[in-house]
């Protein structure tokens, strides 16, 4: 693929993945066109060598793996994960507010978001929702409002003279959205109505006899965009870690191109990752083992232990954590250590720590290096200043979890965490090229 379509698909994929569970659902229908077999978990599976397979769960995680035609104990699998969660602000279970007039909405802070670049934002709503239909069943639907409805607005200067020095935000106080004003029509406004509005506009879904339940997240509407005096860089919320989701798409969809001959490889992207994936469909829940375990099960010859074929298995597996890097930052250079800055476009980033805040081992390395150098892709390391803290990834997750070697690599970003990242437009087409390899050995 050329780094033109790439891109091109990557900034599709960002606008059309508001939330995770419309990350999801983008990917789940990209690989269900592509041939993958949709599985349910609470179905009985029958896999076959040379097939394709995607499972879901919550909606927001995502499995996908092809099966190859040996023995998964014999051949082990080439495994990849990233997540479809970022940092943003959601509504809380009972949203409306009236204040001074306005109407807003109360917000809770997900994930460790970066709060400031979030006031004075073209905010839209989008996320899940769960309701009972006139005929007793039990469903829900996605939404997506798409255009601006919301603002958090600033506090004007000259009413806050130390504004430039010392602000502070107050999550509780501070960031709740005004959508109206309480004069207009939205004086008798109903948080009810106005979700089962959208899912009659959105949706055409009209016999909503009661709404059970909500997910619902604020996000910019402002497009991702190709930036910089000769496009050097992307401008995007959620490149963590949607930009990783969708490289790993690639690769799983490139796999699947290969047909019969391809070996076994496995995309997990998993949701919660930005509060700790202790969840049922997070990294540090059972999802990713589960289908391992019945993937194994399945393919077992009669008689065969299966806890013991999944070991041996795992043993011969790999894990490649995908998530973003720090690149260096030319107004904070001294952020980064002098050995270790990554620098944008050249190439992905293998993250390294110590303490075990990234799975790499000199191991996984040696094998990332060598993929790389195989397809002529760069590679960069990166380890935190020994005076600072380090975050972390799914990668030591899933390699305390499941016991396989693993490595932590993504791409040099600026400002992760906030409502709008950087990242360079050479290195996702470059790690995309690398994690193709990787699926097809
Ligand atoms: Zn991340």
């Amino acid at each position: 693929m050329e780094k033109h379509t790439f891109n091109e698909g990557l900034l599709k994929f960002l606008q059309q993945s508001p939330t995770p569970f419309h990350a999801t659902q983008c990917m789940l229908a990209a690989l269900e066109s592509a041939g993958f077999e949709l599985l349910r978990e609470e179905d009985t599976w029958e896999l076959k060598a040379g097939r394709a397979y995607v499972v879901e769960r919550n909606g927001s995680s995502i499995i996908a793996f092809t099966v190859g035609a040996g023995d998964p104990a014999t051949t082990g699998l080439q495994m990849a994960g990233a997540h479809t969660d970022s940092p943003c602000l959601k509504l809380k279970p009972n949203p409306v507010m009236r204040v001074a007039g306005t109407l807003q909405f109360a917000v809770e802070v997900y994930g460790g978001a970066l709060l400031a670049p979030w006031f004075d934002r073209d905010l839209s709503l989008a996320g899940r929702v769960e309701f009972r239909r006139k005929d007793g069943s039990l469903d829900s639907a996605l939404l997506n409002w798409r255009r601006p409805v919301a603002m958090v607005p600033s506090l004007a200067i000259h009413l806050d003279r130390e504004a430039n020095q010392n602000r502070s935000i107050n999550a509780q106080r501070d960031l709740p959205p005004v959508l109206a004003l309480l004069d207009g029509r939205a004086k008798d406004f109903s948080f009810d109505e106005f979700v089962r509005q959208a899912l009659a506009d959105q949706c055409n879904i009209e016999d909503v006899d009661r709404l059970l339940g909500h997910e619902l997240y604020l996000y910019d509407t402002q497009p991702p965009s190709l930036l910089g005096l000769h496009e050097e860089f992307i401008a995007s919320a959620r490149l963590d870690n949607l930009l990783s989701c969708y490289v790993g798409l690639q690769g799983m969809l490139a796999t699947q191109a290969a047909g019969s001959s391809a070996g076994f490889s496995l995309l997990v992207c998993n949701d919660h990752e930005e509060v700790g994936s202790a969840s049922a469909c997070g990294a540090q829940g059972p999802f990713l083992r589960s289908v391992l375990t019945r993937l194994v099960a399945q393919l077992s010859g009669e008689g065969v232990d299966t806890a013991e074929a999944m070991e041996r298995m795992i043993r011969r597996s790999l894990f490649l954590s995908v998530d973003n890097a720090h690149g260096v930052h030319p107004n904070f250079a001294d952020k980064h250590d002098g050995n270790h800055g990554p620098q944008f476009n050249r190439g992905p980033v293998i993250k390294i720590n110590a303490n075990q805040r990234y799975a790499t081992s000199s191991r996984s390395e040696a094998l990332f290096r060598e993929l790389c150098d195989r397809v002529a892709v760069p590679v960069q390391s990166f380890v935190v200043r020994s005076d600072m803290g380090c975050g972390s990834t799914i990668g030591p997750i899933t390699a305390t979890g499941l016991g396989v070697d693993t490595i932590d690599i993504g791409v040099p970003t600026w400002g992760m965490h906030s409502i709008r990242e950087l990242a360079g437009s050479d290195d996702g087409w470059l790690l995309a090229t690398a994690v193709r390899e990787y699926f097809g050995r």
